[in-house]
């Protein structure tokens, strides 16, 4: 009788889980959640499902993990009837496998895009989340799951006078629909991360022009991309569940890997250098698997480094704009490390320049294009490759507010804290999928979306069979575990970079080292230990009958 009780809670009018955002996360957390019974709706800002990967359609965007582990593994048949056609998949093609998954599995008609929330509060007396959207809609919902991503809120810096400049301007994270035509166009481009070095190669190819304004040389290693092989397809999918169990449960990264079980130092400077060019030779990140310990050991990680500058020196012919290319403030990989096709050579091209904006700062955006350093550029164009407010900008943006009214991105303002990535203290049942505190950016982001959906479900059921309304992150716990966190990166070189790891890419927010970088197999490891210790650290009760709470 009783259990019939609560299945009928779970089953009313009001939602059982409302989930923000229809990436990669939302999907899969709608998906498994139907599977499970649960009602469950996911509203999605955008005009489709996507995601990041929905905004980000800048010439030259891929993923840098490759598709056949860039993928979700929950149903073995989408594994095996899916044909990725590029080692590195294309933003295109991964926007394309979302599509599918959402028409596969009947997703949209729970999804309801142009829909952006603005808001969601916690009712201590019902114990429900409302959720608010731009237009003024309201949702209730029993749990509240936050799949906002990591890198979506995007960063436009304050640079005076961009309002009035004439020409189009570009964010690679809000690219337009359309395919943008450069041809015949003067560019400027600011911003050499991730996604500045992938554009700028293919906008240099079609455009008349174009000014890189670079502020800090990154580290970047050639992707080689090739077409798939029927090969290597069938040598993955013969053994996707093998395959993907040890890139869940023994890696860092959740990403397969050649890694070597030496630390660099371990072997003489001839071998070092011959595993180096051969990584370098074969492509992606796997360069950073070439010796156990770099980053961990700064002598170590010098030598890639090194190595890496070495290659710029070689491929950049002009050694000015050579020497302005090496990475010179921060350890190999400390900031993410860039994979890209062409960049460095990019330089050789005669309608491309570079411009260090440590030298010649920008002043301001004017109508025509730019000053930089009493220098004035003219521009039909600006691109900004300028990045996000990564991992709490999506989740800030939300005026969300937990017990008393409390807001999170105030209890944030120090710098976010969770338990596990997964809850915040002071905000029951409200879930963060790949929140901070969690390995998220530092792993296969598909690979921790899964278990972090999987384990919300396994929760969700486990409250759902005992009886239990609300779950909460214990304070001491939460406290302890952003100790954890904070102690896994002082091992590591991470923190010795002003990254967006560390939030030091906004001005004023708080610097912190976020995801957690104590390793993927290890951090399900203690998600798992927690469930099954009846969920540690979290506190789980009813809820207080209304006269209860008024007395
Ligand atoms: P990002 O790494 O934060 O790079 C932003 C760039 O803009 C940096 O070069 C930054 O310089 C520059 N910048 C910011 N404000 C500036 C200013 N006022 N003046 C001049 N330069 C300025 O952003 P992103 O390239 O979009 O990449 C973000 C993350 O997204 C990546 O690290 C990666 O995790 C992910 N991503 C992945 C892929 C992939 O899988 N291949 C592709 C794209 C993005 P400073 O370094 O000096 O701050």
């Amino acid at each position: 009788m009783e259990q019939r009780q609560h299945d009928a809670r779970f089953n009313a009018e009001i939602l059982d889980v409302v989930i923000v955002g229809a990436g990669f996360a939302g999907l899969y957390m709608l998906h498994k959640l139907r599977t499970l019974g649960f009602s469950a709706k996911v509203f999605e800002a955008a005009e489709d499902v996507g995601g990041t990967w929905y905004w980000n359609r800048y010439p030259g965007a891929r993923c840098d993990v490759e598709s056949v582990q860039y993928s979700y593994s929950f149903d073995p048949a989408l594994e095996q009837e899916w044909r990725w056609s590029e080692r590195f998949a294309t933003q295109p093609e991964i926007l394309r496998y979302i599509n599918h998954v959402a028409d596969r599995f009947d997703l949209r008609r729970d999804i309801v895009l142009n829909t952006r929330i603005k808001a969601a509060e916690f009712n201590e007396k019902s114990g429900h989340w409302t959720v608010t959207t731009a237009d003024g809609a309201t949702i209730e919902a029993r749990f509240c799951v936050m799949a906002t991503g990591c890198l979506s809120a995007s960063r436009l810096p304050a640079i005076d006078g961009l309002d009035r400049f004439a020409g189009e301007v570009l964010h690679t994270a809000l690219w337009p629909r359309e395919q943008f035509d450069f041809t015949g166009k003067r560019v400027g481009v600011i911003g050499t991360g991730s996604s500045g070095i992938q554009a700028i190669p293919l906008i240099a190819a079609q455009a008349q022009h174009v000014t890189v304004f670079q502020r800090t040389p990154n580290f970047s290693v050639p992707a080689r991309n090739w077409d798939m092989t029927d090969d290597y397809e069938r040598s993955w999918k013969e053994n996707y569940p093998a395959l993907r169990k040890r890139a869940r449960e023994s890696t860092w990264s959740g990403t397969l890997y050649e890694f070597s079980d030496k630390g660099a130092m371990e072997v003489d400077e001839a071998t070092r250098q011959a595993e180096y060019e051969r990584r370098w030779q074969t492509g992606g990140a796997n360069f950073m698997h070439a010796f156990n310990d770099l980053l961990l050991s700064e002598p170590s990680n010098e030598t890639a480094a090194d190595f890496v500058r070495g290659k710029i020196r070689q491929i950049v012919q002009d050694p000015r704009t050579a020497e302005a290319l090496l990475p010179f403030d921060h350890p190999l990989a400390a900031k993410r490390i860039c994979v890209d096709t062409d960049y460095y050579a990019t330089y050789n091209r005669d309608n491309v320049d570079l411009i260090d904006v440590r030298r010649e700062p920008i002043e301001a955006i004017t109508p025509d294009g730019l000053r930089a350093g009493e220098r004035e550029h003219v521009f039909d164009t600006l691109v900004f490759a300028t990045g996000f407010d990564a991992m709490t900008g999506a989740l800030n943006a939300i005026d969300i507010r937990g017990r008393e009214g409390h807001r999170l991105s105030d209890e944030w303002r120090d710098g976010p804290r969770s338990y596990l990535g997964l809850m915040v203290a002071g905000f029951p049942n409200l879930f963060t999928v790949t929140g901070p505190g969690s390995p998220s950016v530092l792993s296969n982001m598909i690979v921790s979306i899964e278990q972090h959906v999987d384990w919300i479900s396994e929760c969700l059921c486990h409250l759902r069979e005992t009886g239990i309304d609300l779950i909460e992150a214990e304070t001491t716990a939460q406290t302890e575990w952003g100790q954890e966190v904070n102690a896994a990166a002082e091992r590591t070189l991470y923190p010795r970079a002003g990254s967006w790891y560390m939030g030091a890419n906004i001005p004023g927010k708080a610097r912190m080292f976020m995801p957690y970088v104590g390793g993927l197999g290890n951090y399900r490891r203690i998600c798992a230990e927690v469930a099954a210790d009846g969920y540690r650290g979290f506190r789980l009760q009813g809820i207080p009958s209304a006269a209860a709470i008024s007395a």
